[in-house]
């Protein structure tokens, strides 16, 4: 790893959270029923014409929920405050923020601001100075560090607990994000087109699954490969690849670089940045205002200054 600034972790022994393991190892396992699942339709083709529907219901609901969410929701509008939004949009955020199953916002929110104010320290609660296995999902499993702990009391939560979608967010929590993430996506294709239920379980689970994963490869795969054209003196990169599949959030060196850019990219509608695209949407029918962007000459000229150098 290239960064300059940031320190090496120490060897601190990290302690189990038993059940959130056991959870993440439980989900895990709907991996194998979709092989079953696969061998069961080259048995049975008839029934292929409904999977595809359910996988494609599966697909517009991550993508138009959980996805959105997290992206233009906790991300874009509770952690950075890159645009201001009225209180309808801000109840279907939330809502849809529930449906990915990552927690409330306030925590969610805790994390990432800690995430960008200490980034690759042991208060980042991430630091993918431990590996992809850590900065990916081994540290949803094991207690917080004592220097993330003694961090995370100084992050201003004053605007969170100032907004009541998010003091309700957290009261209903439970609720909504079972709701969401477990009883909708099994109930529709279930009632709706008759599909089997144990079909519409399974591809609930790996809906969640793959939301679940994209979002965490923002925190690992996103500060370990990938190129720095912003600033290279940080870990936060550009994936090329992973960047077509999370509606605009693996442009993460532009995105630590001018982290209250509501594109959180240089980029918009040309390279699929759903969410930027969802943010202006919202602004044009007055749900959304005052967005935040970076004037283009202040990007080109920090380019200049901290990108990296390319080509000849
Ligand atoms: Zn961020
Ligand atoms: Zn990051």
């Amino acid at each position: 790893m290239k960064t300059k600034n940031s320190t090496k972790p120490d060897n601190h022994k990290f302690k189990l959270k038993f059940w959130k393991t056991l959870f993440f190892l439980y989900v895990h396992t709907f991996i194998p029923w979709l092989f079953y699942i696969f061998y069961y339709l080259y048995c049975y083709p008839e029934e292929i014409h409904n999977f595809v529907i359910l996988t494609i219901f599966s697909a517009i609901y991550a993508y138009s929920l959980a996805g959105l969410g997290v992206t233009a929701g906790a991300h874009r509008f509770w952690s950075h405050k890159s645009y201001k939004a009225k209180l309808p949009l801000r109840i279907f955020l939330a809502i849809a923020f529930d449906a990915s199953g990552q927690h409330d916002l306030i925590s969610w929110v805790t994390d990432h601001r800690l995430h960008h104010k200490y980034s690759e320290t042991d208060a980042d609660p991430h630091n993918a100075r431990r590996g992809f296995f850590f900065s990916h999902i081994g540290w949803l499993c094991v207690k917080k560090h004592p220097e993330y702990l003694k961090k995370a009391p100084t992050v201003d939560l004053s605007d969170l607990y100032d907004d009541p979608v998010v003091v309700w967010e957290r009261r209903l929590y439970y609720f909504t994000s079972f709701t969401t993430v477990v009883i909708i996506p099994i109930a529709i294709p279930y009632y709706l087109w008759s599909i089997p239920f144990w079909q519409c379980y399974f591809i609930a689970g790996i809906r969640y699954l793959v939301v679940m994963h994209i979002t965490f490869a923002v925190n690992s795969a996103a500060h370990l490969w990938g190129s720095r054209p912003y600033d290279r003196n940080i870990n936060p990169a550009e994936q090329d690849i992973c960047k077509w599949f999370m509606i605009g959030e693996f442009y993460h060196n532009f995105h630590h670089t001018f982290p209250r850019d509501y594109k959180a990219s240089e980029w918009g509608w040309m390279q699929l940045n759903i969410a930027a695209m969802f943010i202006e949407l919202m602004a044009l029918i007055g749900q959304a205002y005052d967005l935040q962007t970076t004037p283009r000459s202040v990007v080109v000229a920090r380019k200049k200054r901290t990108g990296e150098v390319t080509g000849n």
